[in-house]
């Protein structure tokens, strides 16, 4: 999953970028309001850590433009700790968190996980689908308590499709949802990578439907 990070000071972003990655995330940097409006309103994320003090257009503001275009979207506010009409405006302006900071990146990688929780009706930290099983927090996958070893990539798409049980997810989906903005593949590239990971879990926990794309059984046959 993709994860928007709109903040000038680079220290931090580059900072919370390494450790959505170690989460098995995808961030992506934006350094300026503008940027990171834009981003937001024209890729697909599945959450944004928006910082309020912004050159070019502030954080309330551009939460403000995204929520009147209609983006949904969950974002984590970072505020200045002390500035309370800073997470009152914040609020108002649709977050659905907010931290201040300094923070600690703990805190935040769970905030955000919660809220990915949320967002995608999920309040487990294991997904299983038959006889496989995903540990979010530790992002390991078994069959039949098997671990299994698996890449990164394989992992955002196991990930993403356990997360969409039951919804069949076209391929664009899944190239704008696991690979980064700037090494988006061919369509072939997906297929490929679904036939590894079949090779791995088993042919049968992820269905192909034909022309549309992928799906994960939402009950067990
Ligand atoms: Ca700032």
């Amino acid at each position: 999953m993709r994860i928007l990070i709109v903040e000038d000071e680079r220290k931090i972003a580059d900072l919370i970028a390494d450790v959505l990655q170690s989460e098995g995330l995808i961030p992506e940097i934006a350094s300026d309001g503008e940027e990171g409006w834009f981003l937001g309103s024209t890729e697909t994320y599945a959450a944004a850590i928006l910082d309020v003090g912004l050159p070019k257009r502030d954080g309330i503001s551009v939460l403000r433009k995204w929520r009147d275009e209609g983006l949904d979207m969950p974002v984590i506010l970072l505020t200045a700790r002390a500035n309370w009409n800073e997470r009152v405006a914040g609020i108002d302006a649709g977050a659905d968190d907010y931290l201040g900071k300094p923070f600690q990146m703990e805190e935040l990688i769970a905030r955000l996980r919660a809220l990915l929780r949320r967002s995608t009706g999920q309040k487990k930290t294991t997904l299983e689908a038959g006889p496989l099983r995903v540990d979010l927090r530790q992002m390991r996958v078994s069959v039949d308590g098997r671990p299994l070893k698996i890449t990164p990539l394989e992992y955002r798409l196991l990930h993403y499709l356990m997360h969409h049980r039951g919804e069949v997810v076209t391929q664009e989906d899944l190239v704008e949802n696991i690979y980064h903005r700037d090494q988006e593949p061919d369509s072939n590239a997906v297929e490929v990578l679904v036939g590894r990971l079949r090779r791995k879990i088993g042919g049968d926990i992820i269905q192909t439907r034909r022309g549309f794309g992928y799906l994960i059984a939402e009950e067990d046959a």
